[in-house]
């Protein structure tokens, strides 16, 4: 069977490394808040270009921990409204409506999936704040247009950077184009840990101090609490884990585009629309590879019932969850229209140019 996804195939790339760093955690006796997250968070800073990385317990609490951060600084309060796309990862939408922020939701372009940057302008409001948005599938999504809507309306660009570590705008990488960014590290993304894991990047010093003190009890300072905080550190083990693995993240990202290349001229078949490639090669990072078509189920099954796993990001839009009833009355036709005929097909680091072979091979078939 080709797996979607070999998370097991993947880390042992690494295993030498990791099995040592595990070993030397494990001996130190020191296990949080201590030199394995300092490293790494200096590597992360530096590879993403900002000022400060900040680890966090994983990628949802790296985006509500800015958004509770500028609410704490008086840049945002509750009942802001702030732009998200409305075909996102239901993570997005959960830091705002945690902080008590109003997600406006902004159909995807139908070529790209990302946010439809001409549609912003108009769903600004009085109360917009902060565009949030989301490097979607692995491809960036940034543009003059954009800097300049929020330069206008005086509005923060928040990256749900989770699916895209390593791409990058202009030579610009993501996780530096707006005003802070969030990373997940949960195994299955491009850069993965152990478990889960997170990270804030930004320049702002001020916010970076606020994220840090709010994710350790509201505390800079041992027993001196600042804020009304909580709880949110990346451990340790995770972060000597990422540590290992972040220095391979553009050849395997390279990896991913190659696979992702493959598929754009090799799969023929009428009834399947495959992903646009940009222009610029380096912004894309292919954390998932999503075909269209008509009878998904079908065509799922049929691979299925051919040894190759498939996975669907995502079945259901934020708008039609059973958890966001205010918005169950809202219509966006071209995200539901994409929820019903998106498919992602195995494509990581670690496939064989034969089990590539053989996805195209059996696509091709149907
Ligand atoms: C994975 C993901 C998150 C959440 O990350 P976790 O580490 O699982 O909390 C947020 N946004 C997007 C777009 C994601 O893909």
């Amino acid at each position: 069977m080709i797996k979607f996804l070999d998370l097991q195939k993947i880390n042992l790339l690494h295993q030498q490394a990791i099995e040592n760093k595990l070993l030397d955690v494990f001996r130190s006796g020191w296990y949080l808040l201590g030199s394995e997250v300092k490293s790494f968070e200096e590597n992360l800073a530096q590879y993403i270009g900002t000022n400060y990385a900040i680890g966090v317990a994983n990628g949802l609490d790296a985006l509500r921990l800015i958004y509770r951060a500028y609410i704490e600084l008086g840049i945002m309060q509750i009942g802001d409204e702030v732009i998200v796309p409305a075909n996102t990862y239901i993570a997005s939408i959960l830091a705002l409506s945690d902080n008590g922020l109003i997600p406006v939701l902004v159909e995807p372009n139908d070529d790209n999936f990302n946010i439809d940057i001409s549609k912003i302008e108009e769903a600004i409001t009085p109360r917009t704040k902060s565009i949030l948005i989301v490097h979607l599938q692995g491809r960036v999504v940034f543009n003059n247009e954009l800097k300049n809507i929020a330069e206008k309306y005086n509005l923060k660009i928040v990256e749900d950077n989770a699916q895209a570590i390593g791409a990058s705008w202009n030579n610009i990488k993501t996780g530096n184009l707006g005003d802070a960014a969030g990373f997940s590290f949960y195994p299955g993304k491009n850069l993965g840990a152990l478990g889960d894991g997170g990270a804030v990047t930004t320049n702002d010093e001020k916010l970076a101090l606020a994220i840090r003190a709010i994710a350790n009890y509201g505390s800079n300072q041992k027993y001196i609490n600042i804020y009304k905080g909580l709880n949110s550190r990346l451990d340790e083990i995770q972060a000597a884990v990422l540590d290992v693995k972040l220095p391979f993240i553009d050849d395997e990202n390279e990896k991913r585009r190659q696979i992702a290349n493959r598929y754009n001229n090799e799969i023929n078949n009428p009834k399947i629309k495959l992903p646009e490639i940009p222009t610029d090669s380096n912004e894309h990072v292919w954390h998932v590879y999503v075909i269209r078509i008509e009878d998904r189920d079908d065509l799922q099954n049929y691979l299925t019932e051919n040894n190759i796993q498939t996975i669907i990001h995502y079945p259901i839009p934020p708008h039609q969850q059973e958890a966001y009833q205010e918005l169950n009355n809202l219509s966006f036709p071209i995200t539901e229209k994409m929820h019903k005929e998106v498919l992602s097909i195995p494509i990581s680091p670690v496939m064989t140019a034969e089990e590539v072979n053989t996805i195209i091979d059996v696509i091709n078939k149907f």
